[in-house]
């Protein structure tokens, strides 16, 4: 059966030298460096999951029927190994990733891969490609699972076959020059997710919906578009990729609250789970533009952070609406945003305890 499969390796007989290697991992930047090796795996409805294979990393072919390049049944993941202080390397909270690309699946009607199955595919990968993972503080290698609908047909309905692929790509230090805040636009031009949408799921066409919006904050000068609720442009959602934190001056955490419209990130998750560890209470709601705008103006709210997977914990520094433009505080990374940032890079990077069991050593 299909959870019983497990990834024939394939390895490449032409990898990178050590020269070339250290040449890319001098300055890899994020996204634009991929290592000696992929995992592929086939699902047919007839026989499951099968064909799991790591191979060299090399383009591959598709019919111009392929039904994911019409009707957008593609979906994907976002995690990261770190390289440990005693010289192996672990992957932070990577069941959580399983867990999402299935109910990500659900959504669009696309087959589940199994969580061991995704599992093993990324501990294979990153056991070939071990010499890949960047060692500086601050570096990472970033892991790209995805899975796209393959029927070669141009009828609309749920593809009956689907392609797991699973790639790396080594990730420089995101702020090099030290933490820098954000400015952020918040749009009420355009939407992310609607109730009923897909907003929950981490499917291809929810980004292809935000590239407008995000060009549109860089017009107005802006880093990053901020996401309002789609029925009253009020309610704060999410800041293009990552979720949002709001710091009140007497110590709480608030993020908004999971609608159905809202990514659920693992890094926010770990946040409220880390919050009591570092003294401060976190809490889960609503809350409006107006509240965000007051709670500058009258210094209730004293910080605000956004957190993902590819930077971690971000400073927002700048908020610029269609009304006008406000400070968060005086701008500067606060001092709780750096505390949960510490906090969860030494985690990460394995200099700091792992009460939570949050680290998963792969080799
Ligand atoms: C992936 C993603 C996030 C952050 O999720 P993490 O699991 O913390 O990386 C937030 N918002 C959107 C829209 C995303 O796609």
């Amino acid at each position: 059966m299909s959870s019983d499969l497990t990834i024939e390796l394939a390895p490449t007989s032409s990898p990178h030298s050590a020269q070339e290697r250290a040449r890319l991992l001098a300055d890899p930047g994020f996204g634009q460096v991929f290592t000696d090796h992929m995992v592929s795996i086939s699902y047919t409805q007839d026989g499951g999951w099968h064909d799991g294979t790591l191979t060299a990393y090399a383009p591959i072919t598709l019919d111009p029927a392929t039904s994911a390049l019409h009707y957008g049944q593609a979906i994907f993941e976002g995690l990261k190994a770190y390289h440990q202080p005693d010289g192996s390397v672990a992957l932070f909270r990577p069941e959580q990733n399983a867990a999402r690309f299935q109910r990500s699946a659900r959504r669009l009607a696309m087959a589940e891969l199994p969580t061991e199955l995704f599992l093993d595919s990324v501990r294979a990968l990153v056991r070939a490609d071990r010499d890949w993972v960047p060692t500086r503080p601050g570096e990472s290698l970033y892991l790209r699972p995805l899975m796209f609908a393959t029927d070669p047909f141009l009828g609309v309905r749920p593809s009956l076959t689907y392609r797991y692929l699973l790639f790396a790509s080594p990730a420089g230090n995101y702020f090099p020059g030290g933490v820098r805040p954000v400015s952020v636009w918040l749009s009420t031009e355009y939407v992310r997710a609607a109730p009923g949408g897909t907003g929950e799921a981490k499917c291809a066409g929810n980004y292809a919906a935000s590239l407008v919006a995000q060009a549109q904050a860089a017009e107005q000068g802006c880093d990053q578009v901020v996401w309002l609720d789609a029925l009253e442009h009020r309610y704060v959602e999410e800041m293009g990729g990552m979720n949002l934190y709001f710091v009140f001056s007497d110590g709480r955490l608030v993020t908004p609250e999971l609608t159905g419209t809202l990514l659920p990130g693992v890094t926010r998750d770990s946040i409220l789970h880390l919050a009591p560890d570092l003294g401060l209470d976190a809490e889960e709601r609503r809350i409006t533009t107006e509240e965000w705008e007051r709670g500058c103006a009258d210094r209730s709210i004293s910080e605000v952070f956004a957190c993902g997977t590819a930077a971690v914990v971000t400073p927002v520094g700048e908020v610029k609406h269609a009304g006008g433009s406000f400070s968060v505080a005086d701008g500067e990374p606060g001092a709780v945003t750096m505390k949960v940032r510490e906090a969860l890079l030494g985690i990460q990077q394995g200099t700091a305890p792992d009460p939570h069991g949050w680290m998963q050593r792969v080799v």
